[in-house]
């Protein structure tokens, strides 16, 4: 433990030096991102922005076009408090209504919020930014995990992607035709929080980010993991959502 501390401790006093001794480090850095902002216009002048998606012109990059904008069903209120369903019928003032999924069974993480309803579109959008064929789709992605996740990154104490906070254990059979049980078996056991991140979780509310939601057995395993692993809370932020009709 004391090493460890040491060790951190060391690290930081190194960096202060090192930043210390290269007195021309800011400058520097705002020199480079000055720099590539220019590059960036001159690329803009060169090549007109595309839209990430159809690859036709748009005003600015990083900008879907209106055809393709229209295409996304962007999720919000009203919405299932914990696991982020829409409803199709509001609520009104009654706060925190939950679908009838989770009034049965309150899943073990708090809040689930996506940006889209999962479909053709979004999974196009959402594969071609995975593959790294178009990181050009990154700063409006980014932009809708912002104001989707708004409330959930003000409260989160630790931020991070399902990857960066546990490994997988053992290897899951597709879940896409199990029912509700079995699909929660299958992933029983399935992952394990990374050791180097296990000090960070206890009494922290974590923010887990996600690319999709489909059946919610994976993020409410992950939850579950992470609960036992000491965190205080679990909320769920993804890009997007499968979007079912409520079918028990
Ligand atoms: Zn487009
Ligand atoms: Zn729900």
């Amino acid at each position: 433990m004391t090493q460890r501390g040491d060790a951190i401790n060391t690290s930081r006093e190194s960096r202060a030096l090192s930043a210390a001794s290269m007195p021309s480090t800011p400058s520097t850095l705002s020199t480079l991102s000055t720099l590539s902002t220019l590059a960036g216009y001159a690329l803009d002048i060169v090549l007109p922005p595309q839209c990430p998606s159809c690859n036709c012109v748009v005003e600015s990059a990083g900008m879907l076009c209106g055809p393709c904008w229209r295409q996304i069903d962007f999720l919000g209120a009203p919405m299932c408090g914990a696991c982020g369903l829409p409803f199709s019928f509001d609520p009104g003032l009654v706060k925190d209504v939950l679908c009838g999924a989770c009034a049965r069974h309150r899943p073990p993480y708090e809040r689930a919020r996506a940006v889209m309803a999962y479909g053709d579109f979004s999974r196009k959008l959402i594969l071609a930014f995975k593959h790294g064929d178009r990181t050009d789709t990154a700063p409006a992605l980014s932009r809708w995990l912002a104001a989707s996740g708004r409330d959930l990154i003000a409260d989160a104490e630790v931020i991070a992607p399902v990857q960066d906070l546990l490994v997988r254990r053992k290897r899951t059979p597709p879940q896409g035709r199990l029912s509700r049980s079995a699909r929660r078996r299958n992933v029983r056991g399935a992952f394990k929080v990374h050791a180097a991140r296990r000090e960070g979780l206890a009494g922290r509310r974590v923010l887990l980010i996600d690319d999709v939601l489909t059946t919610g057995a994976t993020v409410q395993a992950c939850a579950e993991v992470l609960l036992r692993a000491g965190a205080k809370a679990v909320d769920v932020l993804t890009l997007a959502r499968v979007v079912r009709a409520e079918q028990e």
